[in-house]
């Protein structure tokens, strides 16, 4: 008989638009950017904090991301005006899934311009 193993885990969708986006990998250009990132179809832009305890700089580099690597730029954007957050937590990197037991969290950021409307 087959056995049966329930998966628990779940696909990683962007939170702006539901695609599943693709698993974030190194970041070229720029000492900057520590992390692992990725782009989503909408604009978004999303890092990987595999930890849940490097949030401030993964966000930040998020958003340095989003506005070309220019720190001027992404100093001067607000939140809600300029760009929109959203958050993915309990991504698992190894599966790319979603896992109840993981810490990670990836860390989007949508300019509005990007957006329409
Ligand atoms: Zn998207």
């Amino acid at each position: 008989m087959p056995k049966l193993v329930r998966d628990r885990t779940l696909p990683a969708l962007c939170p702006f638009c539901r695609a599943e986006i693709l698993r974030p990998g190194e970041v070229e250009g720029g000492e900057w950017y520590d992390f692992a990132a990725g782009s989503c179809t909408c604009g978004a832009i999303f890092a990987h904090d595999p930890t849940a305890r490097n949030g401030g700089a993964v966000f930040l580099q998020a958003l340095l991301m989003v506005s070309g690597g220019d720190m001027d730029r992404a100093m001067e954007l607000a939140e809600g005006v300029d760009y929109d957050v959203g958050y993915v937590q309990k991504y698992n990197v190894e599966l790319h899934r979603l896992e109840p037991n993981s810490f990670g969290t990836l860390y989007f950021v949508r300019l509005r311009a990007l957006g329409g409307d």
